[in-house]
């Protein structure tokens, strides 16, 4: 057993690290000011090649694996770029995986390269207002006409729709009631983002102004049926593929947080000279920030492990959503102990951790929410009876 990392692992978190060094405090609290997509920081990153990271090299990537990604992930959310950072890349390294391994070669050639390149931008359209996470449940319906599917209906928080050039989309193209298993008859399409049909609503939100999340209204929105994905009506099955990734991603990113919140609430706590003495010497402050160390340190470990078991080809069901529930507790933890160890000036924007606390909610609520993996736990893990 190795827990170090190998030293181009160590290369590839020194290079993202000097990349992202441009982009600092000020950039990123102007960007949350302002909102506006950073496609300066996008384009720095594309420009070393990095969003082709997990890409195969035969789409002009780097062909590394999820471990890899992660360390990436982890070092541009804890170089203080945070979520808004991490959100503006994050579809770009694992997000066509699904089109990877049931697309076509000619999908392959014309989808992945043009992402992995930063040439284009990609949303994933999943979730529907009324559906929450029960997927299955998806009712935008696309229906085959000739060779054109026509897709009618409404999405919601769908990131980067605002700037993304095409969009990977879960549609209905069996109803429900025709269907023998439910996870059947939703189909997985990679098409053109078509203005002119799908109507997008920014939602005004909480925090990663820079990032936009949005609510579709498909209206006859046209899809050419070369870019459906694998089968018709295995949409659901496809995106499995690209979950576990996702998750072993999105919980790098909340430790990458949590880490940077924690850098920021020991160097004021070293600082604040309160009743003549700096507040770190305090234990009331010390403990706290000790315990998010301890917490960001074991989610770190099963993001890693889980990333391990991906990358060997092992399952990692349990391992990524585990990862995923850690991460995201922990950083959450990091990130409101930053708030309070800065007491009233935590509130300030100005010292940052109060973005930190904002941007952290997300890694805790999507793509899962806690409460969903811990079910999936007690009933994969545990051997429960299954409670949702
Ligand atoms: C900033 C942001 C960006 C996002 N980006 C995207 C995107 O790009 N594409 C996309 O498709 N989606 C996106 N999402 C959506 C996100 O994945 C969903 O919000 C998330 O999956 C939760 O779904 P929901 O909001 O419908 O919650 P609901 O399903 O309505 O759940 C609400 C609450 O009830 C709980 N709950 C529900 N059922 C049960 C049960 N059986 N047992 C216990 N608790 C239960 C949940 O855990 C949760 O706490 C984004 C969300 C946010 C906030």
């Amino acid at each position: 057993m190795d827990f170090a990392l190998t030293p181009d692992q160590e290369a590839i978190r020194d290079a993202i690290a000097r990349i992202c060094e441009k982009f600092d405090d000020a950039y990123w609290l102007k960007r949350d000011r302002e909102g506006g997509f950073p496609q300066d920081f996008y384009d720095a990153l594309s420009r070393e090649g990095w969003l082709g990271i997990c890409t195969a090299e035969a789409q002009g990537g780097a062909g590394l694996g999820v471990t890899e990604a992660a360390i990436m992930m982890r070092t541009i959310a804890e170089s203080g770029a945070g979520l808004s950072g991490a959100s503006a890349v994050h579809i770009n390294i694992f997000g066509l995986k699904p089109v990877d391994v049931f697309g076509t070669q000619d999908q392959k050639d014309r989808m992945i390269r043009p992402m992995a390149e930063g040439r284009e931008k990609a949303c994933f359209g999943v979730t529907e207002p009324n559906t929450g996470l029960n997927t299955t449940q998806l009712k935008l319906r696309a229906v085959r006409r000739g060779d054109t599917y026509h897709v009618t209906g409404q999405k919601v928080w769908i990131s980067t729709a605002q700037v993304a050039d095409n969009i990977l989309l879960l549609a209905r193209t069996t109803p429900l009631e025709e269907v023998t298993k439910p996870t059947h008859g939703l189909s997985l399409f990679y098409t053109k983002f078509d203005r002119e049909r799908i109507k997008v609503r920014e939602i005004e939100k909480m925090g990663r102004k820079c990032v936009d999340s949005n609510e579709l209204f498909f209206e006859d929105f046209q899809i050419p049926a070369s870019d459906l994905i694998g089968e018709e009506g295995r949409g659901f099955e496809y995106i499995l593929q690209g979950m576990n990734p996702e998750r072993i991603l999105i919980a790098a990113e909340a430790v990458g947080l949590g880490m940077a919140a924690l850098r920021k609430a020991t160097q004021y706590a070293k600082e604040r000279v309160v009743f003549n003495r700096p507040i770190g010497q305090n234990q009331a402050i010390q403990h706290p920030l000790a315990k998010n160390w301890c917490e960001l340190e074991a989610a770190w470990m099963m993001v890693l492990k889980a990333a391990w078991l991906y990358d060997a080809g092992k399952p990692c069901g349990a391992e990524a959503n585990a990862a995923k529930y850690l991460a995201g507790e922990a950083g959450f933890n990091a990130c409101q102990q930053a708030v309070m160890t800065h007491g009233g000036f935590g509130y300030a924007k100005e010292y940052h951790v109060e973005r930190y606390m904002r941007e952290v909610m997300i890694p805790r609520i999507a793509p899962i929410s806690p409460q969903l993996v811990l079910s999936y736990i007690a009933e994969r893990v545990l051997g429960l009876p299954k409670s949702y």
